[in-house]
């Protein structure tokens, strides 16, 4: 049997692995990569055929986990996609996006490169004829693909339907890691340690190592920082623009922002404007599945408690309905376009808009409204990549481009670099300690900048792991 690493080896983006045995080729994810030097990889021809890839396993729905499956499918791809049901629901949305913005590029590139050949990487059919392929199993459950091969999905936190995956192929299991939450997990409840009852003990690890080496501050500092960066913003009579990303990351913030209206931190009149069609949707698909929610986090040094149950147990605990955990009075949606630009215009505002790297989406009104005023604040909470407009921003660009428009940036920007959902070093040992192994067990180390994953495995070897940095396109025996 082989293992071969096809992306988010030596880099955090693409994640892809294959696994061929004598009767069976499957992958574990199929991601897209994502940043300079890197998105030219997307463009190549995939290193198998993909109608002989039998079945695929996603661990979730993040871009650069699923972003290239349905390239796989317009490239000949006939099997099932195995996801849990969240992941589905998920991926139905950020899939038929993103093919929306590979249809776009290709009409930017054809009107100023008319002469240059340019081929987007697929288009809402493919993606369409995706989601047509998936097929929901619920965590814990067991799946037999046939007498050599059986997996199931466990619970990794991160986001919402995150999984890790325990497959067993021929005699050998297999652990993937899938991205791991952190332990103070928000909204959702946190990472599964791994049971192997069924399975026997793992020969092989899989697992990602972003973080390692590093320690997370708590999460309500950096919730405390956010608040404060808003509040400052708001009493020197400026709007608060935030970039931020659709998918977990919008209703983490939605959820402190609740409750900092309820302790007054926030002031009454002043709105917050949710102005991402995409957000709106991943919100609706949170609250569906709210059955997957934790029932109890702290927001600004009060307990908010989310299950009736839970709270009876305790005092001074803040009691919030499951199913109104996103919304609240001074929360107002935004549908059209047109109102994107009337709102932009407001003053004393808070304002929530994709994309979280500002390199597309409705956050562009709002910074060329807004980002001329030196009482605005353009407040990111998330990673920015290398060339986008997030990025040029942070990194201190006097004056910017957006629609052909000039502007100079004199709003004040702030960074809160805190709010990961993944977990640090020490959530990734204690993940990994659960794990019960075979004596001569293998660990693969990805999805890290190199520096992270040789910190990483630095620990593990002195911890007595057989620890390993997996290699862009390199195949194990196993
Ligand atoms: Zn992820």
């Amino acid at each position: 049997m082989k293992l071969t690493f096809l992306g988010a080896a030596g880099t955090v983006t693409g994640s892809c692995y294959l696994i061929e045995t004598e009767n069976k080729k499957f992958l574990v994810d199929c991601g897209m990569f994502q940043g300079i030097g890197l998105e030219e990889r997307n463009n190549d021809e995939f290193l198998f055929d993909p109608r002989e890839i039998d079945f695929v396993l996603l661990t979730h729905a993040h871009m650069d986990h699923s972003g290239l499956l349905p390239k796989l499918v317009k490239h000949g791809f006939k099997g099932d996609i195995y996801l849990t049901p969240p992941t589905a629901a998920l991926g139905e949305i950020l899939l038929l996006d993103a093919a929306k913005i590979q249809e776009n590029k290709f009409k930017e590139y054809s009107e100023s490169m008319p002469y240059k050949s340019v081929t987007s990487l697929y288009d809402t059919l493919d993606s369409i004829n995706t989601i047509a392929m998936f097929s929901s199993i619920s965590f814990g459950e067991v799946k037999n693909i046939d007498k050599e091969i059986k997996f199931k999905f466990v619970k990794a936190g991160h986001i919402l339907g995150a999984a890790s995956i325990v497959i067993k192929v021929e005699d050998k299991v297999l652990v993937f890691s899938g991205d791991l939450g952190r332990v103070d997990q928000s909204i959702i409840e946190r990472y599964e340690h791994i049971n192997l009852e069924g399975f026997g003990k793992a020969d092989y690890v899989i697992m990602e190592s972003l973080y390692g080496g590093e320690t997370h501050a708590h999460r309500d500092e950096s919730i405390a920082k956010f608040t404060d960066v808003i509040t400052r913003t708001l009493d020197s009579n400026g709007s608060v623009m935030i970039p931020c990303f659709s998918v977990h990351r919008t209703q983490e913030l939605l959820e402190i922002l609740k409750e900092a209206y309820t302790q007054g931190v926030i002031r009454d009149n002043v709105q917050t404007f949710l102005d991402s069609p995409l957000a709106l949707r991943a919100t609706r698909i949170y609250e569906q599945f709210s059955t997957y929610f934790n029932t109890s986090t702290e927001i600004l040094g009060k307990e908010v408690v989310y299950d009736e149950a839970v709270q009876a147990n305790k005092d001074n605990a803040r009691y919030v309905p499951q199913n109104n955990r996103f919304y609240f009075e001074n929360l107002k949606v935004i549908n059209r376009y047109k109102q994107s630009l009337r709102a932009s215009k407001k003053n004393n505002s808070i304002f929530i808009a994709g994309s979280g790297m500002a390199d597309g989406g409705r956050i562009l009104n709002h910074l060329s409204a807004g980002i001329e005023n030196p009482r605005n604040t353009v407040l990111f909470v998330g990673f920015q990549a290398e060339g986008t407009l997030g990025r040029k921003i942070i990194d201190g660009a006097k004056n910017i481009n957006i629609n052909k428009r000039n502007l100079e940036v004199k709003a004040n920007i702030e960074i809160i670099r805190g709010f990961s959902a993944h977990g640090d070093t020490h959530a990734l040992l204690d993940w990994l300690s659960s794990i019960s192994l075979n004596d001569n067990a293998q660990i693969f180390l990805v999805h890290a900048e190199p520096d992270r994953s040789e910190a990483f495995d630095k620990i593990l070897r002195e911890d007595g792991y057989h620890s390993h940095i997996a290699e862009w396109k390199s195949t194990q025996e196993i």
